[in-house]
């Protein structure tokens, strides 16, 4: 069942195993039909994330990423359309002449021979099923890791499926039937999970587990609770406590060569619990009636937020339908960020709110779209343009937000912006190199539209400042205004690279900005 938790378990996991001296990879399968999940509506999936080599994957892989504090590729964000485009291609190349192309074996073989291309580079593969048992979406992948489980020694493999055990408030007891059900759809389809992870509100009761392990023939020991922590970091802590390490070693015959070391994860996690002190952060954004839309933006506040052990709290401004509202907002406030988006709805709230905290010296951080509502904002408001960008105004006289000229043929959406991580030039003395103490650093991508090259002589002469440029010195990648206590765009998302162990710097200096505006910090 989505929203169950399969990710923040998979994601423990590699964080848990990597801490444990073995080399993990994982993998996320979704079964939709899309290549990759950058055409997806966030609304309906979350975020699209974005990995170095430029794949746009689901949020999943982020998590990944933030836990493991490891940089993931294209090979491990699998989807349904990623697999069904290489059997057609080889179909079409004649690779199964004479053969009519089935579900198994040639669909199931393609995904047990993706999964097995990486054997040699890892100890052990995370395979992360997206998806409910059941489901048509996913049945031929199960399939292909039924038929994988042949292939290798049985010991090889470990399956552990993540159940719901709800409580009826009527009764107030924890059911098991609903894991009951699931596991025997999961048997009916050929598979015995090895260990059961039960996602409840409480621990699970002794008994509970009892019963479950008697009806899905599972020894007790490898029904494991998984009750809800306090913030998503704790998991995997809670995970050792819970004891689901060792019948995960045993089935695999692996002994782990130390114990983890999560001296600093759990020195996080403590400040997590104990904050000195609260900061609220503004989001202007459209959809922020799904707070996954965001994911990486929010998650990126706590790690900077548990680095300084303080709390950062994400304030969502529904830029759409609160024009008028922006200053009553951004009083309550200790900064803003305009995160990326894309399309017109809500622009003017953006660029309004970006407006106040420009004025009023509110500390702000634009990130992609944010970074170009503040230079339409200063075109409009400081050099007196009639400014837009053109993915606005197609005919705005001042087009100070333009597309790249490699975008101008561009006519499919898929895949086609400009994608993926690249090296950042940073000038000298500016707030830039103040956060990276660098001077040259790598951050990922996703847009088409660009500051427009023929303005930038303009803003530099009234007082905006850029920072950050491509190796070229043709593209400009981070602009800043030096008289503000903290006023910065990136053209990139240091968000995509934002570690628990390791949070982006840009979020750092922003929240102490933040701090110091108050007065918090000296
Ligand atoms: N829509 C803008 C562009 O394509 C911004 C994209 C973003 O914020 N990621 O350039």
């Amino acid at each position: 069942m989505s929203g169950l938790g399969k990710g923040l378990l998979a994601a423990s996991l590699t964080k848990l195993l990597s801490s444990s001296s073995f080399l993990i990879l994982p993998i996320k399968f979704d079964g939709y039909l899309n290549i990759d999940a950058g055409t997806i509506n966030p609304y309906k999936h979350g975020e699209v994330f974005v990995l170095d080599d430029g794949t746009e994957t689901d949020m999943d892989l982020g998590e990944y990423e933030r836990f493991l504090d490891q940089s993931l590729d294209s090979w491990s964000s699998l989807t349904g359309g990623k697999i069904f485009q290489r059997v057609i291609e080889k179909e079409r190349k004649g690779d199964y002449l004479g053969q009519d192309i089935q579900f198994i074996p040639h669909v199931t073989n393609e995904i047990i021979n993706w999964i097995r291309e990486k054997d040699n580079n890892c100890d052990i593969t995370l395979v992360e099923i997206g998806g409910t048992v059941g489901d048509i979406e996913n049945a031929y992948f199960i399939e292909a890791m039924r038929q994988l489980h042949l292939k290798v020694n049985r010991s090889d493999l470990c399956w552990i499926h993540v159940t719901l055990v709800p409580v009826l408030n009527v009764v107030g007891e924890q059911k098991t039937k609903p894991t009951q059900a699931s596991v025997k759809t999961l048997q009916g389809m050929g598979i015995q999970p090895h260990i059961l992870l039960c996602r409840s509100e409480k621990p699970l009761k002794p008994e509970v587990r009892e019963k479950i392990g008697m009806f899905c023939n599972i020894s007790v020991d490898n029904v494991i609770s998984g009750h809800d922590v306090r913030n998503k970091y704790e998991f995997p802590l809670l995970l050792i406590k819970e004891h689901l390490l060792p019948p995960l070693f045993s089935q695999l015959g692996l002994k782990p060569r130390f114990d983890q070391k999560l001296a600093l994860w759990k020195k996080l996690v403590h400040n997590i619990e104990n904050p000195s002190t609260l900061v609220r952060i503004g989001i202007g954004g459209k959809y922020t009636r799904l707070s996954d839309a965001y994911i990486s933006i929010t998650t990126a506040l706590t790690h900077a937020g548990a680095n300084l052990g303080i709390l950062v709290e994400p304030v969502f401004i529904d830029t759409d339908i609160n024009d008028n509202l922006v200053k009553a907002h951004l009083t309550k406030l200790d900064g803003l960020i305009i995160p990326g988006g894309f399309g017109s709805r809500g622009i003017e709230g953006k660029i309004n709110l970006v407006k106040e905290a420009r004025m009023n010296q509110k500390p702000f951080l634009g990130i992609c779209l944010g970074l170009q509502c503040a230079i339409i904002e200063y075109a409009r408001n400081v050099c007196n343009l009639n400014a837009n960008s053109t993915e606005f105004d197609l005919n705005t006289p001042h087009p100070v937000i333009d597309l790249l000229p490699s975008q101008k043929s561009v006519y499919r959406k898929g895949g086609t912006m400009r994608l993926g991580s690249y090296t950042i030039k940073i000038i000298e003395g500016t707030l830039a190199q103040k956060i990276y103490q660098q001077s040259l650093i790598e951050e990922r991508f996703r847009h088409r539209y660009e500051i427009n090259p023929k303005y930038v002589s303009l803003l530099k002469s009234k007082g905006f400042n850029f920072s950050g440029l491509s190796l070229n010195d043709e593209i400009i990648h981070i602009g800043e205004l030096p008289e503000h206590p903290f006023f910065l765009g990136t053209q990139f998302h240091p968000e995509f690279k934002s570690r628990f162990e390791n949070p982006s710097k840009v979020f750092v200096e922003f929240i102490k900005a933040c701090l110091l505006e108050r007065g918090e910090l000296k």
